[in-house]
């Protein structure tokens, strides 16, 4: 059996090199490594898979963020909403641009974003929410689209770890995830579930005038070559990057299906199991598993960890701290109350290898020592 891992980019690699490789050699043959046709064709070809009117390429997900705030307009001491369960990206960007993160608790079973929590953390200061389709499922947009409604808000969807996610409303219509808020925001960081051969990352949305801002900001203000109407940074997607986005965009429907096939596996073997939980799916999304992150019950989340590791069976604790609790983002105004899911969460999540390549011999050497472990335990 090959060595098992979180993530196999070399075994996904292997099935398209020579389409990758093609794809590279034609960039090195033209020599316009920024701003090179490749990058226009992915963003064409990004706005067709999603549906979208503005695909905005970009260097990462973290300036996504970033420039999705600046664009628009947010002023220091404006209050932004998100998670207390997610990586650091989303509450960075805020932070950064000295707005104040107004972090709030998640759901206890799907792990996103509550929107009864979001509506108490609303002031006449806030200005934005910005909820995390997070392990690949989106958060609750139709309740979170009427919150911002009713008060004014604006919503910047970071969907870095949903690229595919269809969500579905209760009219029966679909959306993409990214493409419902003002503002959507994504990553194409190597192991995303649509990953470049190093960063990336775009801003999606539907608003005109948005785009127009959001195309001046990641091209340092600028609309004429050196005239600098506003405050912009630099962050672009390169022709590399693009070009191997572009072979890598095709198959991500049957990488997102692979993930989900994985998924589907260890759901069966784990569900009966009294001291694991499976992910929750719900209703209105899909869910593409950009984890598997099941919650322990009863038994010590970080022995199953060891343990498995020392059957060569790797694992990860997405994310072991509540950000609430991160040095750089503590805040007076949170009572230990706030966050009762989230730090619940922290000490009992557990994400398993979840990736394109797993093979059916490893899905099941890891389920079966999975469930020895845990009834040892
Ligand atoms: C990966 C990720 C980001 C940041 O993306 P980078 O491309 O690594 O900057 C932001 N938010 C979430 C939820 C992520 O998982």
């Amino acid at each position: 059996m090959e060595e098992i891992s979180m993530v196999d980019l070399k075994g996904q690699y292997k099935k398209i090199r020579d389409e990758i490789e093609k794809a590279v050699q034609n960039v090195f043959h033209s020599t316009a490594f920024i701003n090179g046709k490749e990058v226009k064709e992915f963003s064409g070809n990004l706005e067709n898979y999603l549906n979208v009117k503005h695909v905005i390429p970009c260097g990462n997900g973290t300036d996504a963020l970033q420039v999705a705030l600046m664009a628009l307009g947010l002023k220091p001491g404006d209050e932004v909403i998100t998670a207390d369960f997610t990586f650091i990206a989303t509450v960075e960007a805020i932070a950064l641009l000295g707005l104040k993160p107004r972090l709030v608790d998640v759901r206890p079973d799907d792990f996103n974003i509550d929107p009864d929590s979001i509506e108490k953390a609303i002031n006449e200061k806030t200005k934005a929410i910005i909820p995390v389709h997070l392990y690949g499922q989106c958060a609750p947009m139709e309740d979170i689209i009427d919150l911002a409604q009713k008060y004014n808000l604006y919503v910047v969807e970071d969907a870095a770890q949903a690229t595919g996610v269809d969500y579905l409303f209760e009219d029966g219509h679909k959306k993409k995830a990214g493409t419902i808020g003002d503002i959507g925001c994504t990553s194409f960081f190597p192991s995303k579930n649509l990953g470049a051969y190093g960063d990336g990352g775009a801003i999606l949305t539907n608003n005109d005038e948005l785009a127009e801002k959001l195309r001046y900001t990641v091209n340092h203000g600028m609309k004429v070559k050196y005239y600098h109407d506003y405050v912009g940074i630099n962050s672009r997607l390169d022709s590399l990057q693009a070009a191997i986005l572009n072979v890598k965009l095709k198959y991500l429907d049957k990488y997102n299906m692979a993930r989900q096939d994985a998924a589907r596996y260890y759901d069966q073997i784990l569900k009966e199991h009294k001291n694991l939980v499976i992910p929750k799916k719900v209703t209105w999304s899909n869910h593409i598993f950009h984890q598997y992150t099941l919650k322990t019950k009863g038994i010590s989340r970080d022995l199953l960890k060891e343990r498995l590791a020392a059957r060569e069976i790797p694992a990860m604790i997405y994310y072991p701290v509540p950000l609430h609790c991160q040095k750089a983002y503590q805040n007076p105004d949170y009572s230990d109350k706030d966050f009762i899911v989230t730090e619940e969460l922290c000490k009992t999540v557990i994400s398993l290898p979840i990736h394109t390549e797993l093979s059916k011999e490893q899905l099941n050497y890891i389920t079966h020592n999975l469930l020895e472990i845990a009834d040892e335990l």
